[in-house]
């Protein structure tokens, strides 16, 4: 095997000659050491090419900091970097892990065991990411987890694994058009981040931009986000590549029936069971449900949550995530003082989670004056009506042309004033470019991924709420569970009963969130992410490891 080039960037000769050491004493893999003692140095030899992973201290003649950190990433975008930092410096050193540096080591606390293995994994982790998981979401979910387990100090062996999905399947699949001589064929995927705690769940994504890194990122949220609400599932997510809006229902229902049985494998109501998200609706679920128990020879509900009530779905999981989203938006409001009564909000999409957030909201007395779905948003300071919202986007498809407001672009409208943001649509809505027009006092995120971490930083200095989408979403999937259970029972629960016991986890969750975010002193999400992974990896240590 071809040995891997290490560049050590170190102005002190005796740590470079204590590192150097250590990676000689390694049988499996052989380390080539270069080593340099300036910034300017190693960026001129990261120019030259062929560097495999960095060893970098911090604190140099010429650079001083983060600084450095930020000047190699610039001159080498791909190259993993290890920072290197003596005790006094941990805080910088955590803040280049945040940043997208691989793993820091403590200078004085090394042994040649750690220090190779920490060099092993990031250069595996680097060619992963990008032959594999490239994704700004994938990026972003591991770069909050590994924020959340640096802060926790999360066990070393729990983390790796954690950082990458344990189960993937990508098909590419072929559906008949309408049009009967045409064949498209498209990429679909199901990935099954945790299988320690129970089957997995998640949704499955209709939507032109689905990858691996995007469904990956997503069963990984999944994953914390069951923890944090205590349900005994793993997180999973699938999703087919293509645009819903540009096929027919015929055509829906071929691509729905065919991918079901690309990933029927990995499916089961007691081993994966998915559920609707962007793109995929109650009538999607139906089709898998069928296509399933056609397989199997018997109707089997509990395979999917999210299906209609005629098959066994549960009251109120239409409505649920905007509902458990409006239950700690209400939490949220007692939190910072903020009368929901007078409020005013915007919510960016008006499907199934904007549109029953903003109609919860409205009940409560909250104005909302702007709403929007992928074609326009729509902006009315003295309020809109979410009824007559939801009647023309039932008749005309879009909220194009809704005659009581003005069109704002999507981007326009979440600077617009308003009390509190509902992303409600995409990921990477709010962002270094934009966060500093963002006007809301509580940020609530319907939508999975909405904000980045450098944003986040901003929103949580100006001492802007966010209900982080782990918890802010989690009504969806604990109504899901509801689902789940009563499927497995035979049972029926009355809607009273789903929507007090849907006000209890959530409310209990947002409140252990809060006591280890005031505890801690850290933001709200890195809280809940937290609460989510210490489950996770309790469970994982309890288990143990086979074999
Ligand atoms: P949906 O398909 O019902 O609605 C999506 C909405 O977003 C539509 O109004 C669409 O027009 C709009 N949209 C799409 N692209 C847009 C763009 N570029 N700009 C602005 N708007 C755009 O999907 P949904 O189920 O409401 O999911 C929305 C978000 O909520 C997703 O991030 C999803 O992962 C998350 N989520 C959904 C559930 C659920 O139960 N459905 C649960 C948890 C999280």
């Amino acid at each position: 095997m071809k040995p891997f080039l290490v560049l050590m960037i170190e102005d002190s000769a005796v740590d470079a000659v204590v590192i150097r050491g250590m990676l000689s004493k390694v049988q499996a893999t052989r380390f080539n050491v270069e080593s340099v003692k300036t910034l300017a140095d190693g960026i001129s030899r990261l120019d030259r090419g062929g560097v495999d992973v960095v060893l970098l201290d911090l604190t140099l003649p010429d650079s001083q900091g983060l600084e450095s950190f930020q000047r190699v990433v610039k001159a080498a975008p791909h190259v993993p970097v290890v920072v290197l930092t003596g005790t006094d410096d941990l805080t910088m050193a955590a803040t280049a892990v945040e940043e997208g540096a691989q793993a820091y080591l403590v200078k004085g606390k090394i042994d040649a065991r750690k220090l190779i293995r920490t060099v092993r994994y990031a250069i595996q982790h680097v060619e992963a990411e990008h032959a594999e998981w490239d994704s700004p979401m994938f990026r972003l979910a591991q770069q909050q987890f590994m924020k959340a387990a640096q802060i926790m100090n999360l066990d070393d062996n729990v983390r790796e694994r954690l950082l990458f999905p344990q189960r993937t399947l990508v098909v590419t699949l072929p559906f008949r058009r309408d049009e009967y001589s045409e064949v498209e064929n498209v990429f679909g995927y199901r990935v099954q981040h945790l299988l320690t705690a129970g089957p997995t769940k998640g949704g499955i994504r209709y939507h032109e931009d689905v990858s691996l890194g995007e469904v990956s990122a997503l069963a990984m949220w999944m994953s914390w986000k069951c923890a944090l609400m205590h349900l005994p599932f793993g997180g999973a997510k699938g999703g087919v590549r293509i645009d819903p809006t540009g096929v027919s229902r015929h055509e829906l229902q071929r691509l729905t029936r065919r991918y079901t049985s690309e990933i029927i494998g990995m499916i089961g109501p007691d081993k994966d069971i998915p559920a609707p998200d962007m793109g995929t609706n109650e009538q999607v679920m139906a089709w898998i449900m069928d296509t399933y128990s056609q397989q199997v020879g018997y109707a089997v509900p509990t395979v999917v949550t999210g299906k209609p009530v005629v098959l066994g779905g549960s009251l109120g999981r239409r409505e649920a995530t905007g509902r458990g989203l409006v239950y700690l938006v209400e939490e949220a409001a007692g939190h910072i003082g903020l009368d929901l009564k007078h409020a005013t909000a915007v919510v960016q999409g008006f499907g199934n989670v904007g549109s029953n957030a903003a109609r919860f909201l409205e009940e409560l007395g909250t104005r909302i004056v702007a709403v929007s779905d992928v074609s326009t948003g729509v902006y009315n300071p003295r309020g809109l009506s979410v009824t007559a919202l939801a009647e023309y986007v039932d008749q005309n498809g879009t909220l194009i042309g809704y005659p009581d407001g003005e069109a704002v672009s999507n981007q326009e409208m979440l600077e617009l004033p308003c009390d509190i943001l509902v992303p409600a649509a995409l990921q990477n809505q709010i962002t270094g470019d934009n966060v500093e027009r963002i006007q809301c006092k509580l940020l609530a995120e319907g939508a999975n991924g909405p904000t980045t971490l450098e944003a986040d930083e901003v929103l949580h200095e100006r001492g802007v709420f966010v209900l982080p989408d782990i918890l802010g979403n989690a009504g969806g999937v604990t109504v899901s569970y509801f689902e789940w259970v009563q499927g497995t029972q035979n049972y029926m629960w009355s809607l009273e009963e789903i929507n007090s016991r849907l006000h209890r986890i959530l409310t209990d969750a947002f409140q252990r969130t809060m006591r280890r975010a005031q505890r801690d002193q850290i933001d709200v999400r890195t809280a809940a992410l937290i609460e989510g992974i210490q489950r996770v990896a309790e469970a994982k240590l309890v288990r143990g490891l086979f074999p």
